[in-house]
């Protein structure tokens, strides 16, 4: 009797492959790269998220700087501070985390950082490259992901990918990617009309939709292959995903679990992007 094992996507396995990369490559450089991280306001997940992201940088041997400004502070002295770390050459990455409070306008923010700085790829000019193919760095949570399924020895080249959520950050750039490396992309979104009938034929499902287990067993079938994006706490402290984990765990052919699945390995694209863009700026 041949037994379902169903395949666990670690991105923390992938993302310790790619550390390997960048301390090899950081051995070789005059210079140690440097991060900088703005938060506004003090959303404790997003404190969670810098603080893992400066102690990244330790760990590698880059630099770091950890802006911390408070919810009140006015769009004007964040699009100044921006200001200063674009100036300030010593800083080759810099990332506000996101999302910002209700009284700053997102996108005005984005477009004031340096696009030779713009490490999660959210400028219109770097977010251009990459709908042209022309991009030397991809956004940090769909290019792990991409990574991760290649780490796997997933084929997307001629696969049916599913897509759920089109947000700037995650959904519509991981259409992108797909498409590029080859698969057959649908984006689903919150008017899309029904969505069971586009995850149950596909051969990939990227879930991104924010929801707390929203997909279970039903969507899926036995050779899908699942990454679920979503990270949530619920009330007893643990975590979950957009999917009903333990529904699929035994069920479907590969998928990414909560936690130690797409998280670990977003930080590590962070890092590997931070990297690229200090040897693009300081390596003539
Ligand atoms: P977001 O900006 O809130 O976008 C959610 C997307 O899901 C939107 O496009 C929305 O559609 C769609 N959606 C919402 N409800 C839906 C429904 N009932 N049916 C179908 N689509 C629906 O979220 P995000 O920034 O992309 O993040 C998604 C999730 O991933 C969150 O849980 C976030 O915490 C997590 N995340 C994790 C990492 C990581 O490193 N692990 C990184 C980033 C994000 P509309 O556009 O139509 O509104």
């Amino acid at each position: 009797v041949l037994l379902h094992m169903t395949l666990q996507l670690l991105g923390k396995t992938s993302a310790d492959k790619l550390y390997l990369q960048i301390q090899k490559e950081v051995k070789e450089l005059s210079y140690s790269p440097c991060l900088a991280v703005i938060l506004v306001g003090e959303d404790p997940a997003s404190q969670v998220y810098v603080g893992k992201k400066i102690k990244k940088c330790a760990e590698l041997g880059f630099q770091s700087r950890k802006i911390l400004l408070p919810e009140d502070t006015s769009e004007a002295a964040l699009l100044k501070q921006i200001q200063s770390l674009n100036e300030d050459s010593e800083v080759d990455g810099i990332l506000v985390q996101l999302p910002l409070p209700k009284h700053i306008h997102e996108a005005t923010i984005i477009e004031c950082i340096d696009a030779k700085k713009d490490v999660d790829v959210l400028t219109s000019r770097l977010a251009g490259k990459l709908m042209h193919n022309e991009h030397q760095i991809a956004p940090c949570t769909p290019s792990g992901i991409i990574r991760m399924l290649e780490d796997h020895d997933i084929q997307m080249e001629g696969k049916d990918a599913v897509v759920l959520g089109r947000s700037k950050i995650v959904g519509l750039p991981m259409s992108l990617l797909l498409q590029q490396a080859g698969a057959t992309v649908t984006l689903c979104h919150s008017k899309t009309k029904d969505i069971r009938s586009h995850t149950k034929r596909a051969d990939i499902v990227i879930v991104a939709v924010g929801k707390p287990e929203f997909l279970g067993k039903e969507d899926f079938h036995k050779n899908s292959v699942v990454i679920d994006v979503g990270i949530h706490r619920r009330e007893d402290g643990s975590l979950c995903g957009d999917v009903r984990q333990e529904e699929i765990r035994d069920y479907v052919a590969a998928y990414s679990p909560v936690p130690k699945g797409v998280g670990p390995m977003t930080i590590a694209m962070l890092m590997w992007n931070n990297l690229q863009l200090s040897k693009l700026r300081r390596i003539k």
